[in-house]
């Protein structure tokens, strides 16, 4: 080994940073690693990230003063932009009644009222973060059917939920050994992690441990290691396994909710399909910007959560006026017309990323469920965890530095969906459009092709 340490190379910019990279410092002094939430660390493509200092419609601007189109919209909420006029405007007139009472409010009825209307959930809960709807649904189907196994997926993210940190144990149906240090193995012994996408693994899992299944979590559509959608069919398959073998089947919109389409992702398959998941989480996009997440679901399960039923849920700022206020305006102001504009600008920009990387010779595939999308550096089709592994975070480090330097802010990692929003105009798009030639060469030349 040699005995200089070796420090990355850092990505080269023509931006000015420097404002970013002493704020980062700054951070880092304070917070571990200078982030909040980690893959804003841009630790899987190295470099600085950026601090934001404010945000219009499509467009995001750093301290250092420099624009970018936003392809995280805050990783799916600013389902309508940044500084949306009129969501703001109502936000504003909750803020001046009052910022939070701990009694229930009006809001709160109002934006459960538009869920349900929505969705299939027949009542729900709110929570504040993806993470407690997660937990507290996984809760409540074991509180109702009395049974303690969780079934998940890899590759499929539920939030930071203890049992549902997971990796898979040696051997299909064997139970799960904790994805990272802090989590007891007392806390995933009663998980068990398969393969997304395989129907076989969960016959097979219900074949072994059937009696004991609580419950079946899944994104309704893998929007976390990529955009992975479900084969034809196969959450279908889910509910109806869980139904028959007394399990119940939980559908982890937090994502996909309100985003993949009107409905989410219900509305591209079980609607179509004629089916109803048990129950459902939301977050992200019902939040309009806000901490806001909730779940909900059949009534007899929802009849089992405290104060009607013994099953203990609860939270201070569970269904805070802001944040539902925030979540109903975007909600109401989500049309028809809203997901049509996604979808077009989603269209506009996947062809164009395929074309750019295919005149580059970069192998890659593209990705989507509804108006979800991601761009996958490997060969597809991508099933699950072990072929979304196969990416070439080489190369794709190589384009998002590319496209960061033409102002484009891409997820900072290759195992994300790319978001858009209504705001995203034809000059929003023409700019990423731009950027894509010289991104793909870029990666051409760092990739496993190169
Ligand atoms: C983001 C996400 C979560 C966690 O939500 P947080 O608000 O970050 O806790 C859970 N499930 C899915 C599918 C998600 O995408």
């Amino acid at each position: 080994m040699s005995s200089t340490p070796q420090t990355p190379a850092q990505p080269v910019t023509t931006l000015a940073t420097q404002a970013s990279a002493d704020l980062f410092e700054r951070a880092r002094t304070v917070t571990p690693g200078g982030v909040n939430s980690p893959v804003r660390a841009f630790n899987a493509v190295g470099g600085t990230p950026r601090f934001i200092r404010s945000a219009k419609g499509a467009w995001l601007t750093d301290v250092d003063g420099n624009d970018y189109v936003d392809l995280i919209c805050s990783w799916g909420p600013m389902l309508l932009g940044h500084a949306h006029p009129e969501v703001q405007a109502a936000v504003a007139d909750a803020v001046a009644r009052g910022t939070s009472y701990g009694t229930p409010t009006v809001p709160e009825v109002e934006l459960a009222e538009e869920m349900v209307a929505r969705t299939p959930v027949e009542k729900i809960r709110f929570v504040s973060s993806g993470t407690e709807a997660t937990m507290s649904a996984i809760r409540l189907a074991r509180g109702f059917t009395g049974r303690d196994v969780v079934v998940k997926f890899a590759g499929c993210y539920h939030g930071h939920v203890d049992a549902l940190l997971a990796s898979a144990g040696s051997g299909l149906a064997t139970f799960a050994v904790p994805g990272t240090p802090g989590v007891p193995a007392s806390s995933t012994e009663l998980t068990l992690v398969l393969p997304y996408n395989d129907r076989q693994a969960v016959l097979d899992v219900f074949a072994e441990h059937g009696s004991r299944i609580a419950c079946v979590i899944t994104e309704a559509a893998a929007g976390n290691m990529g955009v992975v959608p479900p084969e034809p069919g196969f959450n279908q398959f889910l509910a109806q396994t869980c139904r028959e073998n007394g399990a119940l089947f939980v559908s982890d919109e937090v994502m996909t909710g309100f985003r993949a389409s009107k409905e989410g992702q219900w509305g591209l398959d079980g609607k179509v399909e004629g089916w109803v998941p048990d129950l459902v989480t939301f977050g992200k996009v019902m939040g309009g910007g806000f901490p806001a997440a909730a779940f909900g679901g059949r009534a007899d399960v929802m009849a089992s959560l405290s104060p009607e039923g013994p099953v203990y849920q609860a939270g201070t700022l569970s269904g805070n006026p802001v944040a539902t206020t925030a979540g109903l305006t975007t909600l109401r102001l989500a049309t028809d017309e809203v997901y049509a504009h996604i979808g077009s600008a989603a269209d506009v920009i996947k062809t164009a990323a395929s074309e750019a990387l295919t005149a580059a010779g970069v192998t890659h595939t593209v990705q989507s469920t509804g108006t979800m999308f991601s761009v996958f550096f490997c060969e597809g089709p991508v099933k699950d965890f072990a072929d979304a592994s196969r990416t070439d975070s080489a190369a794709y480090k190589a384009f998002f530095h590319s496209m960061l330097d033409s102002g484009v802010y891409l997820p900072p990692s290759a195992y994300e969906a790319w978001f858009l929003s209504s705001a995203h105009d034809d000059r929003a798009v023409q700019h990423v459009l731009d950027a894509l030639p010289a991104a793909a060469r870029a990666a051409a030349a760092a990739g496993q092709d190169a």
